[in-house]
């Protein structure tokens, strides 16, 4: 890509009150059949032009077909139950009420390849698709058939395969895989999770990254962060791997973060989508703080492999706030990248 420090965001944005209750996990939606396939288009398109306004370079979805990040791809797989759920600790977190594993998984038929081929018509600028991590995935279910976590990672690795070949032959640049259980699971991470992500990006030929966060701004989250203490360096157990690994680039939380900028130098040599917009309250960035953490970054991440985003996805956000922090986003990158260029 040509452009210096070009803007993304990590996912999810808000959606539409008309579509869903908006500032909500899980929201149910508020229209059903061909009216809902409709709705879902048109709040695609309304989160792409709000992108595109707000000066993003790599546009999304804004995950506007999907109820939640891990569980709406689930759903369209066979082998798990939605109807007999089990209470499960989430990245040993907080409870949730999920489904169960109850047979052999698979995908029997493409997910998001269609609403991925309608992003593609409305827009020439790169679009980056953003999917669940096979470990996040694996830990948001209750197993009760193959009562291994690792065994049932390699088997979502290849579902995800599936449909990442399917998503780039649909003309996606950037594929993105959620691992939020990376900042959890160090030893999983390591004897599997690095593993089996390698295996969801077999053969592909577009872009792809992994990203790795402390979680929305929902309580569950909040309180846990602070119990992590002055510094937050839980990156430092997977970036040593991640370094090592094919994945093009790692999508990170840094604003208002207590992670220690210098740990970016572990995947020295990544693309890096620094979060430079906290997505965990609802006061706007100025472009100069922006900016000021942007240029943090760039100690660690060579100028042309920092990719401005944000810490994580927006969508228990107002839209009103979501939109502010898009713009400050896109303008605290112009600052720096005036910097860069002058
Ligand atoms: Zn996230």
């Amino acid at each position: 890509m040509a452009l210096l420090l070009p803007t993304s965001t990590a996912g999810s944005l808000p959606k539409p009150s008309w579509l869903a209750e908006p500032e909500k996990l899980w929201s149910p939606w508020k229209l059903e059949g061909d009216e809902l396939i409709e709705a879902k288009q048109d709040a695609l398109r309304l989160t792409l032009q709000e992108q595109i306004h707000a000066g993003i370079d790599i546009v999304s979805d804004g995950e506007q077909t999907r109820q939640h990040f891990v569980t709406t791809f689930i759903e369209h797989l066979d082998g798990v139950d939605f109807e007999n759920r089990e209470t499960v600790k989430i990245r040993d977190r907080y409870e949730a009420s999920v489904p169960s594993v109850v047979g052999a998984v698979s995908r029997q038929k493409p997910v998001f390849v269609e609403d991925a081929k309608f992003l593609r018509q409305q827009t020439d600028q790169p679009i980056k698709w953003a999917l669940p991590g096979p470990m996040t995935m694996v830990d948001t279910l209750y197993d009760g058939h193959y009562k291994s976590r690792e065994k049932l990672a390699w088997e979502f690795a290849t579902i995800l395969n599936q449909e990442a070949r399917e998503l780039e032959a649909a003309g996606v640049d950037i594929i993105q895989f959620d691992e939020p259980a990376f900042n959890v699971f160090f030893d999983e991470v390591n004897d599997w999770g690095i593993a089996t992500l390698e295996r969801a990006i077999e053969g592909l030929k577009c872009e792809t990254a992994v990203h790795i966060c402390y979680g929305y701004g929902i309580k569950a989250n909040n309180d846990w962060k602070k119990t992590l203490g002055s510094e937050w360096r839980q990156y430092e157990e997977a970036f040593p791997k991640i370094q090592q690994s094919k994945i093009d680039i790692v999508s990170l939380e840094c604003q208002n973060s207590r992670v220690p900028m210098e740990l970016i130098e572990l995947i020295r040599g990544k693309k890096v989508m620094v979060g430079a917009i906290d997505v965990a309250t609802n006061t706007i960035e100025t472009p100069e703080e922006v900016a000021a953490t942007l240029r943090k970054a760039l100690q660690f991440v060579d100028a042309d492999k920092l990719y401005p985003s944000t810490n994580c996805g927006m969508t228990p956000l107002s839209r009103q706030v979501a939109r502010g922090k898009l713009k400050a986003l896109s303008a605290g990158a112009k600052i720096v990248r005036d910097e860069l260029n002058s």
